[in-house]
């Protein structure tokens, strides 16, 4: 941390006002809104929402979050619908997640699990105990994601003894860890957490970040030592009204992003929390801005603009369409949009 970055984390609404990210007068509408949806704010992102409205949006609660719309759900992802043990999302049939706390370092205002995060402490023993039983007696689990919560607020202790234990289990070829941590907590990517990782031969690290300006020379450094361990990194970002929502800010993040060695994998619509409405763009603003990237962009720096089906369907692309059949061939728009006719080979 430098200087100029508080030494604790923000947790009230207070400390918002201290910092002027908040009117004083506004305090009993946010306090009621924060005792809904907790608030927290590392020091470093304290300190960086005071230089940036792009990190601000993201943390800092309005009134706007006690407007509910009538699409708005508790569980949008649909967790709950494929929990064969509490603690694990059983959904697709080779993957897991393991929620494995449901603790974060900060605190989003648009969190899809925001009915469920914010709760202090970990699975209980014995949940891990079911979840981890569960793994290993289904041989069809190739991978397993750690997600909270933010499974990496966890010590590395604690992450040592988890990774260690699937790395046992044969079938389980791949660990994913979906974080936020390296870009909000950046400290907390330390010589030990980096170890404890790498008890698994092949451990992926997802990297949450919606914007370029969260990337502090703190957080750069922390995905360096990340990299330079050999942990493949990538990225996935929600596509924020008045945060993120433009070609210009999602370039300059993607292009922020493959420099420091992360792949942007998802863009992620939106998901129907409650009281998140304000934050949410339509699918066809989303469109326009990811065709208007594949233009600027190089296919390395460009991820997948996905939607989690409401209700735990899945989650599917929902990009911009480049083709269209017709009963002579296909017409292809190329990334200025113009249209081109292809015809595919005569059948043999
Ligand atoms: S870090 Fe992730 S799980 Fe935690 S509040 Fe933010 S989006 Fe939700």
């Amino acid at each position: 941390m430098d200087g100029n970055t508080p030494l604790r984390p923000a947790q009230t609404i207070p400390d918002l006002v201290a910092d002027g990210l908040t009117l004083a007068e506004d305090t009993p509408v946010l306090t009621r809104v924060a005792q809904d949806f907790r608030l927290r704010l590392t020091p470093q992102m304290r300190a960086a929402s005071q230089l940036s409205e792009g990190i601000a949006r993201q943390f800092v609660p309005t009134a706007a979050e006690l407007i509910e719309r009538p699409e708005d759900r508790f569980d949008p992802i649909g967790d709950d619908t494929h929990a064969p043990v509490p603690g694990l999302t059983h959904r697709y049939p080779d993957r897991v997640i393991l929620h494995v706390t449901k603790t974060c370092e900060v605190y989003c205002r648009f969190c899809f699990r925001r009915e469920t995060v914010g709760d202090t402490g970990h699975l209980p023993p014995d949940q891990l105990e079911a979840a981890i039983a569960y793994i290993a007696r289904t041989p069809a689990i190739w991978e397993v994601i750690l997600t909270g919560g933010d499974p990496l607020v966890l010590s590395a202790r604690r992450i040592a003894d988890l990774v260690a234990r699937l790395a046992a289990i044969p079938h389980v070829g791949v660990l994913r860890l979906h974080t936020r941590v390296p870009v909000v907590a950046p400290d907390r990517i330390t010589g030990a957490l980096i170890a404890a990782l790498k008890q698994h031969p092949s451990v992926w690290v997802v990297v949450h970040t919606n914007h370029a300006d969260e990337l502090t020379d703190d957080a750069r450094a922390a995905l360096a030592r990340l990299a330079d361990a050999g942990i493949p990194l990538l990225s996935q970002s929600v596509l924020l009204r008045g945060v993120n929502d433009s070609a210009e800010a999602l370039e300059a993040l993607f292009r922020a992003l493959i420099r420091l060695r992360v792949k942007p994998y998802y863009l992620h619509h939106c998901d129907l929390a409650r009281g998140a409405g304000h934050f949410r763009t339509t699918i066809e603003e989303g469109q326009a801005i990811m065709a208007a990237l594949r233009g600027r962009l190089s296919g390395t720096a460009l991820p997948t603009y996905v939607l989690d089906i409401p209700g735990g369907y899945g989650k599917v692309p929902i990009g911009p369409e480049y083709l269209a059949q017709d009963p002579q061939g296909w017409t292809v728009t190329d990334p200025n949009g113009q249209p081109h006719r292809y015809e595919d080979p005569e059948p043999r």
